[in-house]
């Protein structure tokens, strides 16, 4: 059985960026929602009990049909957000180090090329979604509760929610003052250490 991963942080850690209010709701009832669809989507399937979820989600072209679109969605919405909480810190901003600075000036010309990209491509998300960092330091995007593993791409190394959950209580329809406000959280030690962790 899958469970809810609890925060390191608590709800109002994020201050005005992210408020307890979005935490709140979106971990302990969205992501909550997606852990327990999933867990009936496999009691509906036992067969698949025994494969990590990044196996299943890695597979989820082939799973059977009856569970395949639910995985597809909670699978991910669980995979998704249990990287998401991680991808942001009360003690998160400010730029990264060491070599993920290094590549990302090389790759955009400055961090700040890198930023403007990146916000760019979460903005022109269409609906509900993501924005990745890939650790070819490529710029995805996946609608829905897709995740890059689901093509055969490594994991990434930094993701952006971009769905309304994830913003429209503090910030209505502005999607562009929710990511501008999410730079100031961004968990660049997490990040320095997927990208270690990939090579
Ligand atoms: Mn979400």
């Amino acid at each position: 059985m899958y469970q809810l991963p609890d925060l390191t942080y608590d709800y109002a850690a994020l201050g005005n960026y992210i408020s307890k209010d979005i935490m709140q709701l979106h971990h302990s009832k969205h992501h909550q929602a997606y852990v327990d669809k999933l867990n009936k989507a496999l009691d509906d399937a036992p067969e698949l009990k025994d494969q990590s979820l990044e196996s299943l989600l890695r597979g989820v072209d082939s799973l059977p049909e009856n569970v395949r679109t639910v995985i597809r969605n909670n699978g991910g919405g669980h995979y998704n957000h249990s990287l998401f909480w991680q991808w942001m810190s009360p003690d998160g901003g400010g730029q990264p180090t060491g070599e993920l600075a290094n590549k990302l000036v090389a790759q955009y010309g400055d961090f700040q090329g890198f930023v403007d990209e990146f916000t760019a491509k979460s903005l022109s998300v269409f609906g509900s979604g993501w924005c990745w960092l890939m650790p070819d330091l490529s710029i995805t995007t996946n609608a829905n509760q897709d995740s890059p593993i689901m093509q055969g791409s490594e994991a990434p190394l930094l993701g952006l929610d971009v769905w309304e959950h994830a913003y429209y209580l503090d910030y209505k329809n502005k999607r562009d003052d929710y990511v501008n406000a999410w730079w100031n959280v961004v968990n660049w030690r997490f990040v320095e250490q997927r990208l270690h962790d990939s090579e």
